[in-house]
């Protein structure tokens, strides 16, 4: 099956000892291409050093909602140096808000989002965006800040088909991740099915999320099989026919070359 994981962080200290074999796995799943999330200050300039060693892999610059409230000017410029000089930096993010975890102040997250949305605007790139419990105010400043001319992919999708229609609505792509496989997988297995073909993509998110039956071991780009066959598996599709569109889809929002 013809594969992009659209959402990893292969740059993490997690596939320090044996990223060449992980990333092994990764081809011989039929992986073309993994698009490494950069999150903060640290793991930004680690995100672009992997992806100029490796052709396959791309990388985004972002601060995440959690690092929002220490990120300082000097990391916003940093940032934007990054994804100014480096051909390989495909979208900025990621970025967005989390108020189940409330690692940073909600101002401060806020603030963090609409610069990132402002800079990816400027750079002409998409937009990762992370959000977890905050489904409406995300998607208020998403629509504030004119997302649909920008374009971008809510990363690791957790609501129902009611969130799915409004990101629709707003010209995002719907990435789903380890969580779809799950017994407990609520509204995913139908928004899988809602989706339509042209706007949905598939991720790991790894080292985080495995997906059944992985559960509680590291995640790896390779397991992105598994849960695009659970897609293909819940719309009742070709395997094969299902992951060619995805790839398609992820290389037309951040612009990759595919093998
Ligand atoms: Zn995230
Ligand atoms: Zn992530």
């Amino acid at each position: 099956m013809p594969l992009v994981d659209t959402h990893a962080h292969l740059h993490f200290p997690e596939f320090a000892e044996d990223l060449d074999a992980v990333l092994a796995r990764a081809r011989a799943a039929g992986v073309r291409a993994t698009v490494t999330i950069g999150t903060d200050r640290d793991t930004n300039p680690a995100a672009v050093a992997l992806a100029e060693r490796h052709p396959e892999i791309y990388a985004t610059v972002g601060i995440h909602p959690h690092d929002a409230g220490a990120a300082t000017e000097a990391d916003f410029d940093a940032l934007e140096r990054l994804a100014r000089g480096c051909a390989k930096v495909v979208a900025l993010g990621e970025m967005g808000l989390d108020f189940f975890r409330n690692l940073s102040p909600r101002d401060a997250q806020e603030r963090a989002f609409r610069r990132q949305i402002a800079l990816a605007r400027a750079l002409r790139k998409p937009i990762v965006v992370h959000c977890r419990d905050a489904h409406d105010e995300t998607l208020q400043i998403l629509a504030g800040e004119r997302v649909d001319e920008i374009g971008g992919v809510m990363h690791c999708f957790s609501g129902d088909v009611e969130v799915a229609t409004r990101c629709l609505d707003l010209g995002l792509l719907i990435s789903l991740a380890g969580p779809v496989t799950y017994k407990n997988a609520r509204a995913l297995p139908e928004v899988a099915r809602f989706v339509p073909e042209d706007r949905l993509v598939v991720e790991t998110d790894c080292p985080y999320l495995p997906p059944h039956p992985h559960r509680g071991q590291r995640n790896e780009p390779a397991h992105v099989a598994i849960t695009a066959a659970r897609v293909a598996e819940l719309r009742g599709t070709d395997p094969d026919a299902l992951g060619e569109a995805l790839a398609r889809n992820a290389a037309r929002l951040f612009h990759l070359s595919l093998p």
